[in-house]
């Protein structure tokens, strides 16, 4: 390879906000078969708004909110934020939990509560009485994600987020596909909900109910048919950045995520995936 002209590649590219960090990833963007994507703050915006309250607004907005006012999650903030907005008094909660890729659990005004995913239903052995899940499905027909708000005994109520996709998002995603390269999206998300995303922006597959630790391995599966690029912004994409063929960073993302990607997307728009795909492989024919 002759560094000048890889200077000259990735030199255009970084105009165009593109950060290509070595050589390697210009080999190995020739080959890529297959573009995975996360879901939350990489196909969608990332701000996560509460849409529906199911069940005593006050009580359930009250109790959750006293949880996740110790999450880091995306999720956690809009609860917050839909609690500040109502004006409720969010009491303190005591043996705060979070629970990886599935929710949080405490006390809040001596009861045990949960407040997650279904996972974390099943495992405290808690069904739901068939109209909510009724309700439950219909939500995330609509790509609403659905906390459940429960105590030891019952499910208390429901809480619907929505999380749209990025506007450029489709665009990108026809782009790809005009490339022929098969999409793919990975999220801890429900399935109903994943699915209902990826039939807005037009992705080919997806793999759903993804805990956190098995990003990297879902990936190496893929590229047991092709090499693969995975495009994420979050602390739990990092694994997935670095055992992907091309590891794509959107440039908001974790510190974490963009140290582990080969690129890095400044303009944070998906759009530019299409383009760094293309503008590597020009630069690789070039030099070699
Ligand atoms: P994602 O891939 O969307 O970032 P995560 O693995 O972080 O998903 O979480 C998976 C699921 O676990 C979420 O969709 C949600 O149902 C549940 N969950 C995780 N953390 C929380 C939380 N703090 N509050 C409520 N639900 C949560
Ligand atoms: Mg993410």
């Amino acid at each position: 390879a002759t560094p000048t002209a890889l200077m000259v590649g990735t030199g255009r590219s970084a105009k165009m906000g593109i950060l290509i960090k070595n050589g390697e990833v210009l080999e190995a963007a020739n080959d890529v078969q297959t573009v995975v994507f996360d879901k939350t703050g990489t196909i969608t915006v990332g701000q996560p708004v509460v849409t529906d309250i199911i069940g005593d607004q006050k009580t359930v907005l009250t109790l959750a909110a006293a949880l996740e006012q110790s999450s880091e999650h995306p999720l956690a903030q809009a609860v917050l934020a839909k609690a500040k907005r109502e004006k409720i008094a969010v009491p303190a909660a005591h043996g705060f939990q979070a629970i990886v890729g599935q929710g949080v659990s405490g006390q809040v005004k001596g009861q045990q509560i949960f407040v997650g995913s279904e996972r974390l239903l099943v495992q405290q052995k808690l069904t739901m009485a068939t109209n909510l899940q009724a309700q439950l499905q219909q939500l995330q027909d609509e790509a609403k994600t659905v906390v459940i708000v429960a105590n030891q005994q019952e499910v208390l109520g429901l809480i619907a987020i929505q999380d749209a996709p990025k506007p450029t998002s489709q665009a990108a995603l026809a782009e790809l596909k005009a490339q022929g390269l098969k999409t793919v999206m990975l999220t801890g998300d429900n399935q109903r909900v994943a699915a209902a995303i990826a039939k807005e922006v037009g992705i080919d597959q997806v793999i759903a109910n993804v805990l956190p630790q098995d990003k990297a391995d879902q990936v190496q599966q893929l590229q047991e048919t092709g090499r693969v690029a995975f495009v994420g912004d979050g602390i739990n994409d990092a694994p997935a950045l670095t055992v992907a063929d091309v590891g794509i960073a959107m440039g908001s993302g974790t510190d974490i995520a963009i140290e582990s990607g080969g690129i890095v997307l400044m303009r944070n728009d998906l759009r530019d995936v299409g383009k760094a795909l293309t503008l590597s492989k020009k630069t690789f024919n070039r030099i070699k």
